[in-house]
């Protein structure tokens, strides 16, 4: 839902200056940890090498597919789901008569071995997310518990490596989400990867649609609605996100009677009275309306979307009533 946006401070210290780089270099690291640690590894390549091959002029090996980007893996997935079809030779990776992928097998205990070993607690701090990048609702924050790390994301991966074992250990393939969303997620193939977003609103804004005049009085007389892009209709759907946030109409209540005390005559006399307290409006709105409102920060708290959203669109809204 959220564009993953990595603290700059993670990067710079690098002396990495765009995020993409800087993901493109985590890739690179996580491919040689797997190159290091899997004694499997050739064999595995060998066996990428032989069942995929050559496609349209790009040779497929394993460090190929460990280190796809989000578009590659999306060729990558209608290779596996196309090749019944299209590819003679690659008839041979599935069991026909049980229709399942029959390399199955032989990635097995390579997935099993990555599972064990994968540092979540790494690959998240890494990252830097600190709130879930699909619902934007829960906390996925690390820390120590007796001395140990812990972390509280699970390790979701777009492509399920239960359909898609090929692709359980590419880089672009796995985001740190809350357990609650990569439960709901389950086994679904989505459209919208986050690595891919750039702009939230591109793919989702929540609206309020006013049953009546008097929407500011109870929660019973609005609607959160959700406005979303056609490719972002299964995460819509698979995360539950219009009933989940149907949950929230209490704080949104808040937002809307927030916005209606806090007038800009108003604003500019609180940033006047407490001179020096804050080194914005911008900082100082933040403190006000008890969340960020403004997109470039909408990945640091819960609800933050929802918020910029409600805080943007209430003009609107209220135009629409009179
Ligand atoms: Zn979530």
């Amino acid at each position: 839902m959220i564009p993953l946006r990595i603290p700059k401070e993670k990067y710079e210290q690098l002396n990495i200056l765009k995020q993409r780089d800087y993901l493109d270099y985590l890739n690179e690291v996580h491919f040689s940890n797997i190159k290091k640690g899997m004694s499997k590894f050739t064999q595995v390549d060998e066996w990428v090498k032989k069942e995929i091959g050559s496609i349209n002029s790009v040779h497929y090996d394993f460090e190929t597919v460990i280190k796809a980007d989000p578009s590659r893996l999306k060729v990558i997935q209608n290779i596996i789901d196309n090749k019944r079809i299209d590819d003679s030779h690659l008839w041979q990776l599935y069991d026909s008569d049980k229709k399942k992928y029959a390399y199955r097998e032989p990635l097995r205990s390579v997935v099993n071995w990555y599972n064990n070993r994968l540092n979540k607690y790494k690959f998240t701090s890494d990252l830097g997310l600190t709130v879930c990048p699909y619902c934007n609702r829960n906390y996925i924050s690390t820390g120590k518990k007796s001395g140990k790390n812990r972390v509280t994301s699970h390790i979701e991966h777009f492509y399920p490596k239960s359909v898609y074992p090929l692709l359980a250990l590419s880089f672009y393939n796995l985001m740190p989400v809350c357990p609650c969303c990569n439960s709901l997620k389950g086994e679904e193939v989505f459209d919208v990867s986050i690595y891919d977003i750039e702009d939230s609103d591109k793919h989702l804004r929540f609206i309020i649609y006013p049953n009546n005049d008097e929407f500011m009085s109870s929660v019973d007389n609005f609607e959160i609605e959700l406005d979303y892009s056609q490719e972002f209709e299964h995460n819509v759907e698979h995360l539950a996100l219009k009933s989940l946030y149907g949950t929230h109409k209490d704080y949104v209540l808040e937002i809307m009677k927030k916005k209606e005390i806090y007038t800009k005559a108003l604003i500019g006399e609180i940033y006047e009275n407490n001179e020096g307290l804050f080194s914005s409006k911008e900082e100082m709105l933040i403190a006000l309306y008890g969340n960020y409102i403004e997109e470039v920060n909408i990945h640091k708290r819960p609800l933050a979307k929802l918020t910029k959203d409600i805080y943007n669109d209430l003009g609107i809204i209220r135009s629409k009533m009179v």
